[in-house]
């Protein structure tokens, strides 16, 4: 097993805009690492360039202490697990697990014994003499991991192994590939576009947007404190809202009304003039529901028209149109299309307990956590709290 040291990593095809740019990751032996973003923000390139099948223009790509730059993929001793999952439909799944073995010509009672350690291990000994096309797709992915561990490899890469199954699949599958990376303690790069992915599998996480690298940081940390705009739209779902902002005094003015937040995020937006408020729509509550709900550390309510209920339950989504004042509407326009139009910029989405009796088309009393407030400054979209 390995570390996989990424420093200030370039990657141009061409004469173009850098794909990968100056991209830095420590990714530490034995780690969950994901690479997310958008389509096109480099993350397969990087996977990419670490396996070696896409040559580093600049920068310094290390396994463990060996510098790799210009060893070959063979020599890297890396596994990658494709999305389409390259079995050989004509042999069975032993021998697809075996493949890597019989390559490097091991002889048959070492084969044996490694095939029948990794199909325990993945649970997959009772199918060995099955063809791939008598699997699940679930099955089909273990046997392609299976592969990878009797190659002993220093580390496990994935690109967007999931997004070809259904979505109950892909959700079983999720857990499965934790829980196996988990017992393997095995190095791994997991590249993905879908969030859900990144929050449960990674023990962290590097968001990535036009080749730059926008935060590292472990799912909590980018839940919490994202570091950017683009982060806090990225990461969540239903998305954070946004909304223009004006502190004054311990007072920020939304569109709805003035609420009060903590002194210290007061502080850090002093003087700053109009800003992008971001809150996550479960930091809200119908007001006669809210009792208890941390009243002590800067929580405020106020009222607000909603235009639609959506009941489902546990949980209520209530919707709340507003404008933005052109000075930011410009960039959250911008944010818009950086997150490929998901997020939604003039209404605010807040999700309520089940039991809230809040109707379409009436003044509702909201609660809102002010304590989870975060204030972005909308030039640099930089988050000030
Ligand atoms: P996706 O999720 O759509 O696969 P990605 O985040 O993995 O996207 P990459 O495939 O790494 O992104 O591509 C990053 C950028 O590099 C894109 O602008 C893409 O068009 C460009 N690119 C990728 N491969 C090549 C290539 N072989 N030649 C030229 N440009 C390329």
């Amino acid at each position: 097993m390995a570390s996989i040291t990424l420093s200030n990593i370039v990657k141009r095809y061409g004469d173009g805009f850098p794909a990968v740019n100056d991209v830095s990751i420590d990714i530490a032996d034995g780690e969950f690492m994901i690479l997310v973003g958008p389509s096109g923000c480099g993350k397969s390139t990087l996977l990419r360039m670490i396996v070696g099948l896409e040559d580093i223009t600049s920068g310094d790509m290390k396994i463990g202490d060996r510098r790799v730059n210009d060893l070959a993929p063979r020599d890297r001793n890396l596994a990658m697990v494709f999305q389409n999952y390259a079995l050989y439909p004509h042999l069975t799944v032993y021998e697809n697990i075996a493949f890597p073995l019989r390559l490097a010509k091991k002889p048959d009672d070492e084969v044996d014994r490694l095939v029948r350690d990794a199909a325990g291990t993945l649970e997959l000994t009772e199918h060995l003499d099955r063809k791939p096309g008598n699997l699940s797709g679930g099955q089909r992915q273990r046997v392609a991991m299976g592969r990878a561990i009797v190659r002993q490899a220093d580390a496990f890469l994935f690109d967007e192994p999931l997004s070809n199954l259904d979505a109950k699949l892909r959700g079983q599958m999720r857990t499965e590939i934790a829980r196996l990376q988990k017992r393997l303690g095995i190095t791994t790069v997991y590249v993905t576009h879908d969030q859900t992915e990144a929050m449960t599998l990674g023990t962290r996480v590097a968001v990535l947007k036009k080749g730059l690298l926008q935060q590292l940081a472990t799912p909590r940390e980018l839940y919490e404190n994202p570091g950017n705009l683009f982060v806090a739209g990225f990461i969540g779902s239903p998305p954070m809202n946004f909304l223009p902002a004006e502190v004054s005094g311990n007072r920020v003015k939304l569109p709805f009304g003035e609420v009060e937040i903590p002194a210290e995020k007061a502080k850090a937006a002093e003087g700053k003039g109009l800003l992008i408020a971001g809150i996550r729509p479960e930091n809200f509550e119908d007001a006669s529901l809210a009792a208890g709900k941390g009243e002590s550390n800067g929580s405020s309510t106020f009222r607000a028209p909603v235009d639609v209920v959506e009941w489902l339950g546990n949980e209520t989504y209530a919707y709340i149109p507003f404008e933005a004042p052109p000075e930011v509407e410009a960039q959250l326009r911008q944010l818009e299309q950086d997150l490929d139009g998901e997020a939604m910029r003039t209404q605010l989405v807040i999700s309520l307990d089940g039991a809230s009796r809040i109707t379409e088309g009436s003044e509702a009393e909201i609660w809102m956590d002010a304590s989870k407030l975060h204030l972005f400054d909308p030039s640099t979209g930089e988050n000030l709290t």
